[in-house]
């Protein structure tokens, strides 16, 4: 009932031309896909071309931040509003990179989602854990402290209305990964949580799993039975290895 969605985050990477070839290489790939969700975000200034070369909406646009403000005097800063006119569907909002080397709080996350559900996109919630935290048994106190941060400002009902990426902060481009095991067990506690508050929302809940999913490891975290996809950082970069894992899905 929940239906897949592969995400690609291109982060800082990349020249237009490499963006031209990989938005061209994933929409062509992507045709023959079936029962999977398919999306790319690409920096900021290649949205317009992703917004030319899909077109034909097999592949869904992206973006990998927002103001959490609507407009005005924030220099640098860019609008949920304009992304929608640039035809992005979804949003990554607090991604441990911006959490660490921008301080983005819980609070500020929960601002940013509520102003991209606002201009009718879809946030995709990032979460996890840091190597420290983990080996110091803190994994579900943090889990839940993210979580409760958002609750406390945008209240029950944004989670009807977005998806969350667990990413372990030690498995984000470092080629470790989370063992299935370790994934479902979070991505259970997650689904937990959010029941606690709604039975309903918490069963719609799509929850992906980021942090070195590759094509040799995909098939195995997703089929756990509370991972719903994945957010992609490195293998997204290759057209072949993105589509891998989108079959996979
Ligand atoms: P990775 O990045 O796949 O390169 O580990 C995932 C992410 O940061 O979204």
């Amino acid at each position: 009932m929940r239906a897949p969605l592969i995400a690609g985050n291109w982060k800082m990477n990349g020249s237009k031309r490499d963006a031209q070839l990989l938005f061209g290489g994933v929409t062509a790939g992507a045709a023959s896909l079936r029962g999977v969700e398919v999306a790319v975000c690409p920096p900021f200034p290649y949205l317009a071309l992703g917004e030319a070369e899909l077109a034909d909406g097999v592949v869904r646009l992206g973006a990998q931040d927002v103001s959490a403000e609507s407009a005005g005097a924030y220099t640098g800063e860019v609008a949920a509003a304009m992304l929608a006119e640039f035809g992005c569907r979804y949003v990554i909002c607090g991604h441990s990179e911006r959490r660490e080397y921008h301080a983005e709080s819980d609070t500020l996350i929960a601002r940013k989602l509520q102003s991209v559900i606002a201009s009718g996109m879809r946030p995709i919630l990032c979460i996890g854990e840091t190597l420290e935290q983990r080996e110091c048994g803190e994994t579900e106190a943090v889990i839940a402290a993210q979580l409760d941060g958002v609750l406390q400002v945008a209240g029950i009902e944004v989670f009807a209305a977005l998806d969350i990426a667990y990413e372990p902060v030690w498995a984000i481009g470092t080629g470790k990964t989370a063992t299935p095991e370790q994934a479902q067990q979070v991505h259970a506690f997650v689904r937990a949580r959010i029941a606690a508050s709604d039975q309903r929302i918490a069963q719609g809940l799509r929850i992906l799993y980021g942090g070195s999913m590759k094509p040799g490891n995909a098939a195995e975290l997703l089929a756990q039975p509370d991972i719903d996809g994945g957010l992609i950082g490195g293998a997204s970069l290759d057209a072949d290895d993105f589509l891998a894992i989108c079959r996979a899905a």
